[in-house]
This record gives C-alpha cells, structure tokens and sequence, in this order.
C-alpha cells in the first residue's frame, strides 16, 4: 500500500488550527490526553483477553521515550490498537459528544486558553506542542499495522508499517518557546505525569540513564504510582486529584459538583468512588441507559456503563466501583443475578441518599445546582422505588409562589412549615413551564389568600400528583389547584359563595348558552366563579377527560388523543365578564366573538398554541376596529 493522502473532516480541521494557534499556556495536558488514551487502549485489550482464553496473555505497559537532539516525544502502549479504518474514523474524525459546543463557546469566548484546558481535547492536544505527529497502530488480531502522519496542515496520510499489537503516538516537538518547557526532557515529563496521570493503574514507564560512580546506566523506571484514588484515604487525596480522576472517567470538560465515596466492610466488601457532575450531558434525558458506573474487580477495569450497580433514577452519577468478591470473567449477562451486585448496589443507594440529604442541608446553593440539572430524573425514583418513594420526596425541590426569598426553590418540609393552619392540603400546580405557571389565573384564589402553591413542570410531577397516597396517612394530601375541584375557601365561605353565584344564574345563563354554541367542539361546559380575582377567566380539565398536561405530553410523544373538552370559568365579579354578561342578554351579535377571544387568551396563559391563531388575529383586530370607531 503506498502512502495515501486524506482530507480532515472540517470539525476535526476547525479544533486542529485552534489547537496550532493556541496560546494556552498550559499545554502540558498534551501527554495526559495521550497517557489517558493508551490506558484505555490496555484496559480495552485485558478485557478482550478475560473473554478469550485463546488471546495471548500480555503485560500492560505505556512507555514514554524522547530524544532531546532530535526533539521528538513518544508514547507506546501494547493495548487493543487501532484498524486502518478506525485511524480514519476515530482520528480524522470527531464523533466526541460536546465538540459542536466546545467550538461553538471558544468562537464566543475571548479567553480560549480556559476552554481549552478545561476541555477534553483529546488527541489534537498534540498539535499545541507538536508541529507533526506519526501514529503506528496495530489493532490486536490483525496482520497489519498502518501508519498515520499529519502535520496539522488540514491533511494527513496513511501508510503501511509494521509493529506489534499496540499504537505508538511520536511527536515531532516545536522548537522550544522562550521559558517554554522542554518536553523531551526526563524531568519535566516525571513532573506532568505525576500531576495529571499518577492514578492511572498501568504502569508508565521510562528508560532512564543515571550516572554513577563514573558509570552510566540504563534502567527501565516506574514513574507512577498507580495508586487506585478510591483505594487511597480521603484525607491523602486531593481535591485536584479528584478532578483529574473524573476527567479520565468521564471525558467531561467541566468540574464535578461532588464526589462521593463509597467503603463497605464485612460480608461483602467493596469500595467505590462516585461523581456528581455539575451539568446532565446532552444524551442523558434522551437515553434513560445511559449510565456510566464503571465496574472494576481488585483494582482492575472489568466494564464500564454497568448499569445493574445503581438504580436507573441515579443514572447520572458517574464513577467506580471496585470489588474484591467478584469472579474476574464476570460477564454483563450474570451481573444482576448476582447477590454481591444486589449488595453493593443497596449499600450504594443508601449512601447516594445520605450525601444527598448531607448537601441539601449544608449546602444549599449547590444542592440546588444540581437538582436543577438532574431533580427531573432523581424524582422518577418517587414512581419506580416504592421502597425509596418518601426518602427520595423528602430530597425533591419544588418550585413555589413562596417566591424569591427561597430561590424559588422548596422541600415539602419547609412548605409544610410555612403552611397555614386553615389550608387543605398541599396546593401545587402542573403545567409546561414556570413562567406560564407563575402567571396563571388559577393561582388567584389561593395567593389572594396568601396559601403558597407549588408550581410543578416535569412530567414525572402529574404521575407523583396522582399517587400522593404512598406517603401515609399523617402526609398532608397534595392538592391540584388546577383540576377547580380544589377551592381554598372554607365551608362557610363555599356555602356563601354557592348561594351568591345560585341568585346570578339567571342572568349568567344567556351567556353560558351563548358561549357554549360557541364553542360547542371545545368547551364542555361554562361555570361562573368568584374565586379569581384580576382575571376574567381560565379553562380547567374535565374531570371526564386527560388532564391538559396529559393531553401535551401525548402529543409531544408523537401519539394523538382525541381533543378534550375543557370547563370555561368565568369570573362573574370581573367587569368585562359582567359586561358580557349583560350583552348576552341583550343578544349582541358580538358576545359570540368576545367569548371566543377570552377563550384563546386562557390557552395562551397555559402556554399553550391555538390551534386556529389567524381567527384569533382577525376577531382581536374587529374587536378593536370597533372600540377605535375605525
Ligand atoms: P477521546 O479519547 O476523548 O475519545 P481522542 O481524540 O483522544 O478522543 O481519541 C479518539 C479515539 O481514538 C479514542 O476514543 C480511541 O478509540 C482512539 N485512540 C486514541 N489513542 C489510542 C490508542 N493509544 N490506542 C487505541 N486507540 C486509540
């Protein structure tokens, strides 16, 4: 095969030239994104060998070498290697999940030096201290090697070579940058692997040569630890150290919001290590799999994703967990059949909610960070966990009209506290989003009365809605003020209200009647109220039909319920309405309009689109031709 010339796909292209014309000053992550990559490269290949008996056994080893003369730097690994067409796909291309971001926040972003060390930039690195860079790979199992050169021109080429199962990555070093560090010297390597890349559980090695007595030799040295971090004390770890950790695991370029550890002695005993990450990544509501726990057994990598060691709700959490109990050729089939795997994931479930209550009451601000990103998967746990239901209620966060002061964030026991003692339950509201929520008309009879009211948008909200039960006899019911069955007045008032609103019927018919011919398709039925205050209306749900939520969610999910007829409720007390009502009376051809126009303004108010937004225009504009005299 002779050397063949390719193009860069173009995002590939775009992070290279950043990576060239970078002025980062720490370009150091260079190698901890090469070290990091070969990790994997061994991890991939023993657990191809625990499968396979057949394969040959190996020893696991990165090996760093440089010539300061020639001023190239290169990293080797016996790992799994790489496929002529995995070069291409994995080294021409980018597949990495946030690239698209990254690109898109560094073109905002003055400051690019921080993005990109907090990004995982993974192989381009090379290029902010390289002007060339040649990878050999041989993939294990195959007969061929391939040879891959760039020199970050846009272009790069690919030949024949040959080497053993593994891939060596040799950087053609720039010439060194005045006070630059010399990365082709034995020290300032040692001094970046130790800080970025002391943990990783192969064995980095060197050459090196050492003078003494005269004498010059040459021994192959260690250069990490390859201490496991979970297997070290929390006090001998640093908070750095955690970080870099996380960024190995995960390839997430932002800072984890906490770790958690996890230690168990006795019967069964195991220790782990586990992340919250400060945002949810892109795929992580769409993908309910995709967990990322890494399993390991003695120290040593068995698979990742291993989703059988927590339970879905805390999908997002990511980390290790590391057993000596295990058999080491587990396989992903026989995990959750296995009692250990029940054991640990229990244990681990319990400590997830201790640090979790921990962090809601000793940190608040960055408890809600993270229920802001991840509360709308944790609360599913309230419907799959019966066991957990109230544990994991206590932990929500709710959205309330009790305003700014708490963050508009509440737990039910602080809403329980501040409750009055005249109110029936616990009011709370669902709807499509908080500000549609904050400035509905349903709020009125209650924030009259000073109740607060929850204000719930997930979906998962409408399902705790309608199981409230589960939480015993001495928790107070959780009340929808959306559904108008719920009134926040008391019985005397109810009874008061109830005879006002009989001696109003017969001057309230003419315009039920009207509005309901109306709007036959739509409306179920038309209620006069004296519960709202500014507003002159707002539908509810049939208590025959799916609630209006219901009906969006199905829609959303590609399915489509039949339409549901809704309740019109008219504020009898509100002028307009009162005026309606007068003009219903006199049969004014206009009322049919007017009450139309009300109608769309309520589905507005819930967020929601008309579904004929042209008749709605063109009776608003009548309507105001008329008050104009035009
Ligand atoms: P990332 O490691 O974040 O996925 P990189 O750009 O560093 O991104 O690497 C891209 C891919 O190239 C890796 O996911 C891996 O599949 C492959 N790769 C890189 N280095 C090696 C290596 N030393 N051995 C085998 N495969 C590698």
């Amino acid at each position: 095969m002779a050397e063949e010339k390719f193009q860069f796909q173009s995002e590939a292209a775009e992070l290279l030239k950043m990576m060239i014309n970078s002025v980062y000053s720490n370009r150091d992550i260079f190698l901890r994104e090469l070290i990091s990559n070969a990790s994997d490269a061994l991890d991939k290949r023993r657990i191809e060998r625990l499968r396979n008996s057949e394969l040959a056994d190996f020893t696991p080893e990165i090996r760093i070498a440089w010539d300061k003369e020639g001023r190239t730097l290169s990293v080797s690994d016996n790992g799994i290697g790489m496929t002529r067409d995995e070069m291409i796909q994995y080294l021409g291309t980018i597949a990495k999940s946030g690239t698209k971001e990254f690109l898109a926040a560094v073109k905002q972003e003055e400051n690019q030096d921080q993005l990109i060390g907090q990004f995982g930039v993974g192989f381009y690195s090379v290029f902010m201290v390289a002007d060339s860079v040649e990878v050999v790979s041989r993939k294990l199992g195959t007969a061929e090697a391939c040879r891959f050169t760039s020199d970050g021109d846009g272009s790069y080429t690919l030949s024949e070579a040959a080497r053993d199962c593994g891939t060596t990555v040799t950087l053609h070093l720039r010439p060194m940058a005045e006070g630059g560090k010399d990365y082709a010297d034995e020290w300032t390597l040692r001094d970046i692997i130790h800080q970025y890349s002391d943990f990783i559980a192969w064995p980095i090695v060197m050459s090196v040569t050492r003078h003494k007595d005269g004498k010059e030799t040459v021994e192959d040295e260690t250069v990490n630890s390859q201490k496991a971090i979970w297997c070290r004390s929390e006090s001998e770890v640093k908070e750095e150290e955690y970080r870099e950790f996380y960024r190995h695991l995960t390839h997430d370029w932002k800072e984890p919001l906490a770790h958690i550890r996890l230690s168990a002695e006795g019967a069964t005993s195991f220790k782990g290590l586990l992340f919250l990450p400060s945002e949810a990544p892109f795929d992580l509501f769409m993908n309910p799999k995709a967990g990322g726990i890494s399993l390991y057994i003695n120290r040593v990598f068995i698979m990742n994703d291993c989703q059988d060691l927590i339970p879905e709700y805390m999908r997002f959490l990511r980390g290790v967990v590391d057993s000596d109990d295990l058999p080491l050729n587990i396989s992903r089939e026989i995990l959750q059949d296995e009692p250990i795997i029940r054991v640990i994931r229990r244990s681990t479930q319990r400590k997830v909610f201790n640090e979790l209550k921990k962090m809601l009451e000793s940190d608040r601000e960055k408890y809600e960070k993270f229920w802001a990103a991840f509360g709308r998967i944790f609360k599913e746990g309230i419907v799959q966990d019966h066991e957990h239901a109230k544990t994991i209620l206590d932990l929500a966060l709710f959205h309330t009209t009790a305003g700014e002061e708490n963050g508009g964030w509440t737990t039910l026991a602080a809403y329980r506290e501040r409750m009055k003692p005249d109110q029936k339950g616990i009011y709370c509201l669902a709807g499509r989003d908080i500000a549609a929520l904050k400035s509905s008309p349903k709020l009125e009879p209650f924030t009259k009365k000073g109740y607060e009211v929850l204000l719930m948008t997930d979906p998962v909200d409408e399902v705790i809605l309608a199981n409230v039960s589960m939480m015993g006899e001495d928790f107070p019911k959780l009340l929808n003020v959306g559904s108008g069955s719920v009134t926040p007045e008391g019985e005397e008032e109810q009874k008061e209200n109830e005879t006002r609103l009989k001696d109003m019927e017969s001057d309230f018919a003419p315009l039920k009647e009207q509005a309901l011919s109306a709007l036959s398709e739509r409306l179920e039925d038309v209620r006069p109220s004296l519960a709202l205050t500014d507003s002159p209306a707002c539908l509810r749900d049939s208590p025959n039909g799916l609630s209006f939520q219901m009906e969006q969610l199905l829609r959303a999910a590609g399915q489509t319920p039949p339409p549901q007829k809704r309740i019109l409720e008219l504020n009898v007390e509100h002028p307009l309405i009162r005026k309606l009502m007068g003009m219903a009376k006199d049969k004014d051809p206009q009322t049919a309009d007017l009450i139309s126009i009300l109608y769309d303004q309520s589905l507005l108010l819930e967020g929601a689109a008309l579904a004929d937004p042209a008749s709605f225009a063109k009776r608003v504009d009548k309507v105001m031709a008329q008050a104009l005299g035009a």
